[in-house]
């Protein structure tokens, strides 16, 4: 199996090659992960599987691998949504639907990568979809990305291989540094260091990615108290899992939530974070 060029982790590598031992795709894919970037990644390795030329598919090296990868291949498509609700309508995913009869450019197939398909479609358009996939075009292949399988119809589910990818979500290294020292805030016996720890959370277009930081790490200490590996930060986790139970991880994670979401109305962010800082020592004193 070929990766060269997709930086995969060892669980999608290992969901990828069960997939294609077989030799052949299967015309229709859910690939389900939290990680969109990860499932976006997988989508176009199997699309560089479908039109690839060579035998050890795929090879990285044809033109049709060349196109797969940079997403200028004729006959792969990610059809985009036109309304401002950012789903398909019935008029697009007709046409769609008459363009997948059509035999392909360039290739012996035809794909199409539906990126966020949880999002954007919606019952009527899952209908329509649907009928496509009880009489699928010959060397067509649909992929559909979403984060939960379960939000698209059982139809759909039932006509589908659904490969689930671990939904480990990298937190920027940038969010992860000021999201640590709120985590020893939360750690420390001083109330004042996470006061100072949560004044970062004032830069407003930070402040998001710093919360979902803390989340994971708050996420990693639960996943260590569940006999799982974490994935940002072992050591803090393990400080984290000695110091709390499940249940006060989870609603510090859950306050992280509620913190992002008053961030995006017009809050005064002084009174937030003095709320926040309350809050999490409220939790972590109480019995
Ligand atoms: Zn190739």
């Amino acid at each position: 199996m070929n990766t060269n060029g997709f930086d995969f982790d060892q669980n999608t590598r290992d969901v990828l090659e069960a997939l294609c031992k077989r030799g052949s795709l299967p015309h229709a894919i859910i690939i389900e992960s939290a990680d969109a970037q990860k499932a976006a990644q997988a989508a176009k390795w199997l699309s560089m599987y479908a039109v690839c030329t060579a035998d050890d598919k795929p090879c990285g090296e044809c033109a049709g691998c060349h196109k797969a990868q940079s997403k200028t291949h004729p006959d792969i498509n990610y059809p985009k949504t036109t309304n401002k609700s950012n789903t398909y309508d019935i008029d697009a995913m007709r046409s769609l639907i008459a363009d997948a009869y059509i035999i392909p450019n360039e290739a012996n197939a035809k794909v199409y990568i539906f990126e966020q398909a949880d999002a954007r479609f919606t019952d009527i358009t899952q209908n329509a979809f649907l009928k496509l996939l009880e009489e699928p075009p010959r060397n067509v292949y649909f992929i559909l990305i979403c984060q939960s399988a379960l939000s698209l119809l059982i139809t759909i589910r039932s006509r589908c291989t659904v490969l689930r990818l671990k939904g480990s979500i990298q937190p920027e290294e940038a969010a992860l540094t000021p999201a640590r020292e709120i985590v020893n805030g939360i750690l420390s016996p001083r109330e004042y260091e996470l006061m100072l720890a949560l004044r970062v959370l004032s830069d407003k277009k930070q402040a998001e990615a710093v919360l979902a930081a803390v989340k994971l790490l708050l996420r990693d200490a639960t996943a260590l108290l569940c006999g799982a590996e974490p994935i940002a930060d072992r050591e803090l986790a393990s400080k984290l899992a000695a110091r709390f139970t499940k249940q006060k991880l989870i609603e510090m994670a859950q306050l992280c939530d509620s913190a992002a979401g008053t961030i995006k109305q017009n809050v005064n962010i002084n009174l937030l974070t003095t709320w926040l800082c309350g809050e999490f020592r409220r939790i972590s004193w109480q019995r």
